[in-house]
Parts: structure tokens; C-alpha cells; sequence
């Protein structure tokens, strides 16, 4: 069945021969796509219905093998799709992206309720002491059973159908509480009109303010817009009281404003949903549901973490009030501090206490030198090293890409970087993969992008705030996942994990920038070369624990209404807002902070399932990030060799090869101690900031 080899002319589906046996990028037009991904799908629907037909009995490797070796044309196709409607999409690109994406949830949808393949996996587990498996093989079996049955694969035919219904509705609703968010946020824009609007607004602010209201029909003027990247700055530093609540009631407002865009419907009718398919699939709750297929298992383990953070994080915000109050009352202010004051006085106090001066401090951070520190720690920690290579041809002219050259010296991967940001690439920063490792009928390296949005600075060297440093190496450490994994079958491959695990490797490789070690070689001013003064690096380190129990507490509060709601097991026609204000106060949520996100335009819950019940996850993989770095703190070294090897053996090479829990004791040689994260934060009376 090679449907591919007989298409000549379109390049998608040619095989690559060129340098790395990466995409040809240079020679891809849009108008390749649609018929590469017609033929692609009719090969692995072909390749499918083969393997569920199969007359032989099921055998490990005519049933898993064959699934792990189908659709490789369709990985192929459809990962340089992806990487190009993230990172330099166009109207015909996206045109296609409408038409395939329910073309492609439905085939995926079609395989996991093969009624023929799942009875033929089923099989299997039954004869799993003579099949003799490795671990490896052992588990892939364990991930294909899992995913089919929580398809809702086995369930009699009535209930598979209601779960059809459910899953075709739920994404509508998921789509239409996106929409209607993004029509509030159009709706909405505050211009301000004379100098006194603009009092305390800094140079990088009003050029992108400036570039806003031009878009928006008012050259010459500035706007502030209802995009958290516009609204949360204009926070920070408007001196205007007034503006601030403005556009503080604007923002908390999306969704929820009545009318066509209100999410309040949509948000109901998705809950009661959701508790209906767990109860189909035997679930007491939505939550349960979603819960057991990831590290923390039930929704008592994750809000057990959420409480554990929340009532220090309070203490410590209610601390923060004070001085803030403290503040505003020094300055003459009568009034009390409300959610639209908070970041304000926050960046005031974070001025005086820590003298620190972003514009400062970014002439020590060039994105050059955080690229070299980035690949240098890889060298220190796993032996990698990068050779720069211009011989492939990429997705942009402005991507780079650098072979990666193992312990062994030879490679192992193929990484690619595209840093400045531009108009046809989506905003926010990711890792995907354009080809992912596997070991099975032959060694596939792994071929991995970094994507970002840095301001190109015209010729000049592009200088980085440490939050944007902190990016690129929370993304380098999702490339590591991908590039050091060293797996049998690919559907365990990198960073196929649980979504509460995903989170470690990123976040943990961020420690390692923050570390003098690190700051000392490579923070140099980009024209002098002189580095970073020791009382900066001290004083870099101490902020980062500054007003984190605001941080805590609004991202907690999210989490746990998240949680609650979905532990609903008949939630009827609820009135989710009424619901979340009834959470809110019952946790004692302070009066001066607002969730991060409130429930009518809580896109990581409601806009797909993405993220439902799994808002905690973030805060779950910050355990592991805080206590396994601190494994290297007390071993003396951060560079420890026998740590960094377990690391990579157990996390960054092992993919999904075995349950998260189990990977991480491995390397840390014990259960996650959640102190580790309240440490981190300076929740706790240790290392903590002195009020
Ligand atoms: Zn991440």
C-alpha cells in the first residue's frame, strides 16, 4: 500500500532526500496540501481497515506494529501543516486548515471506535505472558487500550452513538465560547486621547498602543485593546485610577456581557455535557473522568496540591495587600485597593524594593548569548552540541537550524529556531515536531522547532527581557524532550505524556538560566561585553520571588473553580457564574485580586476540552520542576553528572515509556515533595521575602 510513491510532482509526497532527510520547504506551495492530505488519509484509512481485517489471529506486532507503522504519510503531511499555520500562515493555508480539521478529527474518531481493531487489541492483554513483552511494548499495548476505551471503544452501540452526539455538540460550543470571547475583545477598544491619558505609560507601550489605534481606524491616537498583552501592561503602569477600572471591567467582562456573545448557555449546556459522557464511560464525575489518565489519577490528588498552595499564597497575599495599602496611603491615596490598583502599586514596590529596571538589564541579555547559554547547559547536562548548518531549507527565511551532535559525535536530532515574531505567525511562544523519533524498523531522528515572538530589533543585536530569556528556555527544554528521546514505538515517542507531566522538562530547564553559573558567562552587554554585575544577578534572583502570593492566588482560584465544576456529577441547567462566585467566596478568595480567568471567557476549560479539569496541571509539573532542581541544588553541583544522567535517561529520553510517577522517582529516587514549589514561590517562611 504506497499510495505516495505514486504521486510524482507533489513534493509532500515524494520522499525527502535532501539534507537531514528534512521537508522541502522551498519547493511546498498551499496548493500541495489538499490533495497530499486526501491521499494520505485514504493510505492510512486503507492501512487501518487492512490491519482490522486481518484474518490471521491478532498478534502484537500484525495489530500495535501495524498501527505504530501506519499513517507515516499523514504524520508527514500534516506536521509540516501545522508548523506552517503556527508560524507563517496565509488566507489560502488557513482556508484549508477549516475544511480538514473535522476531516481529520473524524477519521481519528473513526479508528479509536473500530469495533474489529479494538476487539483484536482486546485480545492481546489475554495472551500478554506468551507474548513475552518488553516494558516498552508492554506499555504501547497499555496506551492503545487506554486511548480506545476512554474513546468510549466497547460500549454498546447506543451509548457509543450518545457519545458521538455529545463529542460533535461539545466541540461546537467549544468553538462558539472562543468566537464569542474574540467578538467581545473586537468590540472593545479604549483610546486614549490627550497626554493625560498616557501619564506613567512607558516608550514600549505606546508604540505598540500607537500601532493599535492606527488598526483601529484613529491614527495619531493610542488604544488600549482587550488583549491580555495590551490590558496587563496598561495595568502596570497607568497612573489614570480611572482608566484602570475601565478597562479592568472590560476585560473581566468578556463573555459575559449579554446578548449573541454571552458565554453563559454554552458554558452550562458544556458542563452538563461533560458530566453525561463520564457517566457513560462509569465515572462518578467529569473530573474523575479526566483525571485518570494522568499523574495526579483523581481530582483529590490535584485539589489536594491546590489547597496545600492556597492557604499560604492568601497569607502571603493579604501581606502584599497591606503594603500596597501601605503605598497608596503614603502617596496621599484615600481609597482601598481594588483589583485594578494591584498591579500598579505591585510594580512600584517591585521598583523600590529590587531596583530593577528592565531597560536596564536587557542590554545583558541579546538573544544570541541565550541561544549559546541555552545549548551550553544541554552540553553541561547531556554532552549535546550544535553545529549550525545552512544547507536546509526551512519554513521562514528568518528560521535557522543546527544539528545536534550526541556524546557519541554523532547526531541525533535536527533543531530549528524562529525567533523574531511577524505577521503571519501566531502569537505566543511553542515546540512542535516535524519529524518524531522512533526506533522501530530502524533508528528515525527527530526533527524539532522552536517558535517565538521576539521583537526584531532593525539592525541592532535583539535584546531580550528576562521573562522572553525564560521563554526560550522553557521552550528549549520541550525541544530537548523531543530531540533526546530514544524510544522504540512513536506513539510514546518525546513529548507524547501526560498533559500534568508535559510541563517538567520546559519548566525545570528554566531553573538553569536563572542560575549565576549560567548568568555570569553568558549575560554579557551586548556592546561592551562586560557582564552582568554580581548585585544584578542577586537582585534578578530575589524579584523572582516578588508578589508571588498574587500569583498564586489568581491562578489557585482558576484552578479550583475549574475543578469544582467539573466535579459536578448532575449539574442540571447550573448558572456557572452564580457558581463560580459562590466557589469563590467560599474559599475566601481576597477582594482585591480577581481569578486569572473568569469563567465566561475561560478559554483553557471551555473553549475545546484542552485544559478542563486540567488547569491545575501547571501548577503540578511545578512541583516536579521545584523539587527535581532542587536535587541538584543539595547535590552541590547543578550540573551533577550521575543527576543529569538519570534525568535524561528517566525524563528527556523516556517519553511515555513509563507512568509519569514512575519516570520521576526513577531520577529523583522519591515521591515529589510539594514543599519544594512553596519554597520556590517564597511561600514559606524559609527563603522567603522579608515583608
Ligand atoms: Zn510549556
Amino acid at each position: 500500500m504506497d499510495q505516495v510513491a505514486r504521486t510524482p510532482g507533489n513534493p509532500l509526497l515524494e520522499p525527502w532526500t535532501g539534507p537531514f532527510g528534512a521537508p522541502p520547504f522551498d519547493r511546498i506551495r498551499p496548493e500541495h496540501f489538499r490533495p497530499a492530505f486526501d491521499a494520505a488519509l485514504a493510505e492510512k484509512r486503507a492501512e487501518i481497515d487492512a490491519t482490522a481485517a486481518n484474518p490471521e489471529a491478532p498478534t502484537f506486532d500484525n495489530t500495535i506494529g501495524a498501527l505504530e507503522r501506519s499513517g507515516k504519510a499523514l504524520d508527514r503531511v500534516g506536521s509540516v501543516f501545522f508548523a506552517l499555520i503556527g508560524a507563517d500562515s496565509n488566507d489560502a493555508l488557513e482556508e484549508i486548515e477549516r475544511d480538514i480539521a473535522p476531516i481529520l478529527a473524524r477519521q481519528r474518531d473513526a479508528i479509536l471506535l473500530n469495533d474489529a481493531l479494538f476487539a483484536r487489541i482486546e485480545a492481546l492483554p489475554g495472551i500478554r505472558t506468551e507474548l513475552a513483552l518488553d516494558a516498552e511494548a508492554a506499555r504501547v499495548l497499555d496506551r492503545y487500550r487506554t486511548d480506545f476505551r476512554r474513546a468510549g471503544a466497547g460500549l454498546a452501540p447506543e451509548k457509543k452513538a450518545r457519545l458521538a452526539a455529545i463529542g460533535e455538540r461539545l466541540a461546537r460550543l467549544g468553538a462558539e465560547f472562543g468566537q464569542n470571547v474574540l467578538a467581545d475583545e473586537k468590540a472593545f477598544v479604549m483610546i486614549l486621547e490627550g497626554s493625560d491619558d498616557l501619564v506613567g505609560l512607558p516608550e514600549s507601550f505606546l508604540a505598540s498602543a500607537a500601532r493599535a489605534a492606527a488598526e483601529r481606524g484613529a491614527p495619531g491616537k493610542h488604544a488600549v485593546t482587550l488583549s491580555r498583552s495590551s490590558v496587563e501592561p496598561f495595568l502596570q503602569f497607568s497612573a489614570r485610577r480611572d482608566l484602570r477600572e475601565k478597562i479592568f471591567r472590560a476585560f473581566l467582562a468578556r463573555g459575559a456581557n449579554g446578548g449573541a456573545h454571552d458565554n453563559g448557555a454554552i458554558m452550562s449546556e458544556t458542563a452538563r455535557l461533560r458530566a453525561e459522557r463520564a457517566a457513560l464511560m462509569g465515572f462518578p464525575s467529569y473530573a474523575h473522568f479526566r483525571l485518570d489518565d494522568t499523574m495526579a489519577k483523581t481530582p483529590e490528588a490535584a485539589l489536594g496540591l491546590l489547597r496545600r498552595v492556597w492557604a499560604p499564597a492568601r497569607e502571603r497575599a493579604s501581606r502584599e495587600a497591606e503594603a500596597l495599602q501601605a503605598m497608596i496611603a503614603a502617596e496621599g491615596g484615600n481609597f482601598e485597593l481594588k483589583p485594578w490598583d494591584w498591579r500598579y502599586y505591585a510594580e512600584k514596590r517591585r521598583k523600590a524594593l529590587y531596583d530593577i529596571d528592565e531597560s536596564e538589564l536587557k542590554p545583558y541579555l541579546p538573544l544570541e548569548a541565550m541561544i549559546a547559554a541555552a545549548f551550553d547547559v544541554a552540553h553541561r547536562l547531556f554532552g549535546l552540541s550544535f553545529v549550525e548548518r545552512r544547507d536546509v531549507a526551512l519554513h521562514h527565511a528568518d528560521a535557522r537550524a543546527w544539528t545536534v551532535v550526541g556524546r557519541g559525535a554523532e547526531p541525533i536530532a535536527l533543531f530549528i529556531g524562529d525567533y523574531f515574531a511577524r505577521a503571519s505567525k501566531h502569537s505566543g511562544a511553542w515546540m512542535n515536531s516535524l519529524r518524531e523519533q522512533r526506533k522501530l524498523d530502524g533508528r528515525v531522528l527527530p526533527i524539532v522547532v522552536n517558535v517565538t515572538n521576539f521583537a526584531r530589533a532593525g539592525g541592532e543585536a535583539c535584546l531580550l527581557s528576562i521573562d522572553e530569556a525564560r521563554t526560550l528556555f522553557h521552550e528549549f527544554g520541550h525541544a530537548l524532550h523531543g530531540m533526546l528521546s530514544d524510544v522504540t514505538y512513536p506513539l510514546l515517542a518525546g513529548t507524547n505524556v501526560a498533559h500534568d507531566f508535559v510541563e517538567f522538562p520546559s519548566q525545570l530547564y528554566e531553573h538553569w538560566l536563572m542560575r549565576p553559573e549560567t548568568l555570569r558567562r553568558f549575560a554579557r552587554h551586548h556592546r561592551t561585553g562586560e557582564p552582568m554585575t554580581e548585585a544584578q544577578i542577586e537582585r534578578l534572583n530575589a524579584a523572582q520571588r516578588f508578589n508571588q502570593g498574587f500569583a498564586a492566588v489568581e491562578y489557585a482560584a482558576s484552578a479550583l473553580f475549574d475543578m469544582e465544576l467539573h466535579l459536578q456529577s448532575d449539574p442540571g441547567e447550573i448558572d456557572v457564574a452564580a457558581f463560580e462566585r459562590r466557589e469563590l467566596a467560599g474559599i475566601g478568595m481576597p477582594a482585591a485580586i480577581a481569578p486569572r480567568h473568569s469563567a465566561p471567557h475561560f478559554q483553557h476549560i471551555f473553549s475545546g476540552d484542552g485544559y478542563s479539569a486540567g488547569y491545575y496541571s501547571y501548577l503540578w509539573s511545578e512541583v516536579l520542576d521545584a523539587d527535581g532542581f532542587e536535587a541538584f541544588e543539595e547535590s552541590g553541583d547543578v550540573f551533577d553528572a550521575a543527576l543529569a544522567e538519570r534525568l535524561e535517561r528517566f525524563v528527556y529520553a523516556a517519553g511515555d515509556t513509563r507512568e509519569p510517577a514512575a519516570a520521576y522517582r526513577a531520577f529523583r529516587g522519591r515521591d515529589p515533595a510539594p514543599d519544594a514549589l512553596l519554597r520556590k514561590r517564597g511561600l514559606t517562611g524559609e527563603r522567603g521575602v522579608s515583608e
